[in-house]
């Protein structure tokens, strides 16, 4: 029987599967693909013996762990939808999740087993498993019970693997149905513009709910063959020390920032590693610019989503251009068009970055219309994100629509007044947001983190350098001070708490 995505890892598994680390963390587990082939096997068959049909979901909101892994694994075996959940949600959103998503089970953490399984019931879960990071739990004793073998459930390339909700930055998280083609291709796309060989070890210090850690980084290495070595979270001290043992990183600005503070972030540290990955939020030419500096490697950027996978990568070999996200991945269409007419925009010109290819998502779970409104006839999906294509074909990302700023019937794009007053001594990092504002519809406002240690800018200082250096209509009304700007687990700036916090800056 023929599993898509599975028979596809499985066919490219390294030359001797227990020899070959696939997975360490550091001072604790390792497992070779050996191990990783049993493990999800078991999990599987606990799925199945469990009751869990082709079709169902399975929610997980765990720590992270390699057995999180062998469930993700074991779910897809099973043609079942494995569908993480955040570990930072409350009880009340994974109430909400659950009965969005009806699964067949809910697997938590032991520690949250009274408190989240009345909510499963409430949303009419019919099961709840436990699984935590050191292996303990229902889950876990149930795949440890298995012995017989696994025959894997026949899923084709259409078939849901997953469904992932989208980060909530812009509104209520949405359930993105992936298939198994969805994965895999995009998989087999990154390992080969990336280089990925069974001799990479990749540093993987990403959450596994999100499609970073889940399937940019996790199915690239699964379909090189490749091993990884898993932290918990974020530490750059830890990811310094693994350097030396390993060939690649992939993270979020943050890590970049993070690690930019170690002492010990030097050529000589680095210099074993060949490739560096940044994704999911806007790196600052800034930090491009201080990597290189720091350990001589180009930073190379990329542009995903959760609904589409990976859409760009600047290329391995040639110009890594800091501020923009590269060339469209091969097998992608990317087109930059006019929202309003749909005219699709030559180069330089700032418009809505529309997206086709195997790598975009079935739709959004149980919202026909919303998915129906984000595709075009012609197949193309809209994925809320301005941009542009330069002369060279690069593509830059502007920002989201939804923070586009309408003020006094002209566009202001936050992006363009952000890098403006980033550059200027004494700003650490900014946020430019449109408030309601009576006469102008929107007010553009910034909100400024100052640079520690530089002597601090003010309101006035900041307003009369932009005025040579920007149009009129685009000079913020006011500039709020801050000590730092909210984020999400992904490092993106969540605009939407900042709109809310000062929504009557102007007298709403
Ligand atoms: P929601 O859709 O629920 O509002 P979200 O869009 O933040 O949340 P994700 O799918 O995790 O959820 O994030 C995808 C978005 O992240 C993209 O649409 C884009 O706005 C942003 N993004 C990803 N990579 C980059 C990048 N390299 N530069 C700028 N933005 C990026
Ligand atoms: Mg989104």
């Amino acid at each position: 029987m023929s599993n898509h995505l599975f028979d596809l890892i499985r066919d490219r598994l390294p030359a001797d599967p227990a020899g070959h680390l696939f997975l360490e963390v550091p001072g604790g587990l390792r497992w070779s693909y050996a191990d990783l082939l049993a493990e999800s096997a078991r999990y599987a068959a606990a799925l199945v013996g469990l009751g869990v049909k082709p079709g169902d979901r399975v929610a997980v909101q765990v720590e992270k762990s390699p057995a999180v892994i062998a469930l993700y694994l074991g779910c897809v075996r099973a043609g079942a939808a494995f569908l993480p959940l955040n570990t930072g949600y409350t009880a009340a959103e994974i109430g909400y999740f659950l009965g969005d998503a009806e699964p067949a089970l809910f697997v938590c953490d032991p520690a949250r087993r009274d408190a989240l399984a009345p909510v499963a019931e409430g949303a009419g879960v019919a099961q709840v498993g436990t699984l935590d990071a050191d292996g303990a739990g229902t889950m876990a004793a149930e795949a440890a019970g298995q012995t017989g073998g696994f025959a894997d459930v026949a899923r084709g390339p259409d078939d849901l693997a997953a469904i992932l909700y989208t980060s909530g930055t812009t509104g209520r998280s949405k359930g993105a149905m992936l298939s198994h083609d969805n994965l895999a291709s995009n998989a087999l796309t990154l390992v080969e513009h990336w280089r990925f060989t069974a001799d990479d070890v990749l540093i993987h210090a990403l959450p596994v709910f999100h499609t970073h850690g889940l399937f940019v980084a996790t199915n690239t290495v699964l379909m090189a063959g490749a091993a990884m070595l898993f932290l918990p979270r974020l530490d750059p001290a830890a990811i310094l020390a693994l350097m030396p043992r390993a060939t690649a990183m992939m993270g979020v600005p943050t890590f970049y920032t993070r690690l930019l503070r170690e002492p010990g972030l030097t050529p000589e540290a680095t210099k074993g590693m060949r490739l560096f990955v940044s994704g999911s939020a806007p790196l600052l030419a800034e930090t491009h610019r201080d990597w290189q500096a720091r350990t001589g490697h180009a930073i190379l950027e990329r542009y995903g989503m959760t609904e589409t996978n990976m859409n760009t990568s600047n290329p391995y070999e040639g110009d890594r251009v800091a501020g923009t996200v590269g060339f469209p991945l091969p097998g992608v269409d990317l087109r930059v068009v006019d929202p309003e007419t749909g005219r699709a925009l030559g180069p330089d010109e700032v418009g809505m970055i529309e997206v086709r290819g195997p790598n975009v998502f079935k739709g959004y779970w149980r919202m026909p219309e919303k998915t129906a409104a984000e595709f075009k006839a012609d197949g193309f999906f809209i994925t809320g994100d301005l941009g542009k294509v330069d002369g060279r074909g690069y593509v830059h990302i502007v920002g989201r629509g939804k923070d586009l700023i309408i003020t006094g019937g002209y566009n202001v794009y936050p992006k363009e007044v952000e890098t403006e007053i980033d550059a200027l001594p004494g700003v650490l990092e900014s946020a430019v947001i449109g408030l309601a504002h009576k006469d102008f519809g929107e007010g553009v406002t910034a909100i400024v983190v100052a640079r520690p240690g530089a002597e601090a800018p003010t309101e006035a200082g900041i307003l009369a350098a932009l005025e040579s250096r920007l149009a009129k209509f685009k000079q913020p009304k006011r500039i709020l001070f801050v000590d730092e700007l909210p984020r999400n687990t992904m490092g993106k700036v969540q605009k939407n708490l900042l709109r809310d916090a000062h929504k009557d800056l102007y007298g709403g």
